[in-house]
């Protein structure tokens, strides 16, 4: 294999997987988001190993690396924050590679919505509450498909994990509010989650804004609305006594 694609995880070095963290530390180069990636993994490269910040470097520059690198039969670590399904822009690389015959494999990692969703302590799918989690963003630079804008998401009262937006909270609330979610529902705004640094913002989609413009949040940060941040909920089925299923009986 030449290139493996490594979701680093949200920021804590810890949150790699062991899977990632062993080919980051085998790899003889090594490519790395630098806007997001906790530059801390890197003292997981062996020594020796040649370091690249993918942030300064076009999608050919990249592609350039990971050839030259396979074609002395050099492994690269081509290390990605979060998981890279989620606005990785992997895809671009993985077609350049087929069309170069470079082999690579994915390792997945921990989406920067789980991480969020640990540090607020929540389940994004509670029992009559919400039984979806939308992933999805604003509109910025990249643009968002008719159909999938923000208030016609919003419709469905989901738990939503918004990200690439907090910098646009207030147009965001405002989608929301537009699109059918009550002022009250509660929202979070998650900044860093698992850094040291983390910081977390509680309110409801008529205040978060404000809240979150005193702290000066406007970047890598999670957008949490859901109900399941505050509400009652039915227990689970697995969990509950008069439900068996495959490994146990009903009592
Ligand atoms: N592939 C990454 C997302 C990359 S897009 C993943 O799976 O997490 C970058 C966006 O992710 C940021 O704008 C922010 O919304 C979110 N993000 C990344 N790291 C974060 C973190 N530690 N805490 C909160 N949000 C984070």
């Amino acid at each position: 294999m030449n290139v493996y694609f490594i979701g680093a995880g949200p920021g804590d070095p810890e949150l790699i997987t062991v899977k990632g963290q062993r080919l980051l530390r085998e790899a003889d180069v090594v490519i790395y988001a630098g806007s997001l990636v906790n530059p801390a993994l890197l003292a997981f490269a062996k020594q020796g190993a040649a370091i690249y910040n993918s942030a300064s470097m076009t999608l050919d520059e990249v592609i350039e690396v990971m050839e030259k690198a396979a074609k002395s039969n050099q492994t690269v670590a081509r290390v990605h924050t979060g998981d890279p399904s989620i606005y990785g822009a992997i895809k671009e690389q993985m077609d350049k590679l087929d069309k170069l015959n470079i082999t690579y494999e994915v390792i997945p990692g921990v989406s920067s919505f789980l991480a969020t969703a640990a540090a607020l302590k929540l389940e994004y799918t509670l029992p009559e509450v919400s039984q979806t989690v939308i992933i999805t963003r604003l509109e910025g630079r990249t643009p968002v498909p008719e159909k999938e804008k923000l208030a016609s998401l919003a419709s469905h009262n989901a738990s939503m994990c918004i990200f690439l937006s907090v910098h646009m909270l207030d147009n965001v609330t405002n989608e929301l509010i537009n699109g059918g979610y009550p002022a009250d529902t509660p929202i979070a705004v998650v900044q860093k989650a698992s850094w040291p640094e983390q910081k977390i913002i509680r309110g409801t989609l008529s205040d978060i804004a404000a809240k979150t413009k005193e702290q000066s949040i406007d970047r890598t940060a999670m957008i949490v609305v859901s109900r399941c941040l505050d509400s009652d909920y039915a227990l689970s089925r697995l969990y509950a006594p008069e439900f068996g299923h495959m490994y146990r009986d009903a009592k």
